[in-house]
């Protein structure tokens, strides 16, 4: 799995959650660009790779190797920050340049949920924009925890099944 957005969005912070269940208030993208998650699906357990670009989106490009063969992409905006929505789309014609969508299942992510009273990008447009590009749609707080377990279901069971596996 892979996280991409613009800087600040929470990747880091997702990825720590994913990994160990934990936010740290301090800056966490150093030293967090890889964690790893098992999930357990009724008849299967999948090991999750969890890579976080680690800044390199500052430089507004990352290499294509670091998404290439990504089983799911996590495309992440900041709901209080309309930049990042469209920034969010932007990274996704690079992905759609890439061709790599027929073997990744993506999701777009409206973190900082729990900042719901500054939000600058409405549910709808998220969700408008995740059907219009055919994309799962959540949104998500790194800091309060809401819906990253049920992210991380939902990736693990459309993985699965985009891998040619069957829930019984
Ligand atoms: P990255 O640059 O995309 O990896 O973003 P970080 O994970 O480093 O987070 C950037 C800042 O946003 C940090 O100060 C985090 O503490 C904060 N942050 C991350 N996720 C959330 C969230 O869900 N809610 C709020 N309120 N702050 C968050």
């Amino acid at each position: 799995m892979v996280l991409l957005g613009g800087s600040g969005v929470g990747k880091s912070s997702l990825a720590m959650r994913f990994g160990r269940d934990e936010f740290y208030t301090t800056s966490p993208t150093v030293g967090c660009a890889y964690m790893t998650r098992v999930v357990h699906l009724s008849d299967v357990t999948l090991r999750f790779e969890i890579w976080d670009t680690a800044g390199q989106e500052k430089y507004h490009s990352v290499t294509p190797l670091y998404y290439r063969g990504a089983h799911a992409a996590l495309l992440v905006y900041d709901i209080s920050k309309r930049e990042t929505f469209i920034r969010a789309q932007m990274w996704l014609k690079e992905l759609e340049n890439q061709y790599i969508q027929g073997s990744t299942v993506i999701w777009l992510v409206g973190n900082k949920g729990d900042l719901a009273q500054n939000r600058q990008v409405s549910v709808q447009e998220g969700q408008g924009l995740a059907s219009h590009k055919g994309l799962f749609f959540i949104e998500t707080s790194a800091l309060s925890g809401e819906h990253i377990s049920e992210l991380l279901q939902s990736v693990a069971h459309r993985v699965y099944e985009s891998i040619g596996g069957h829930q019984g």
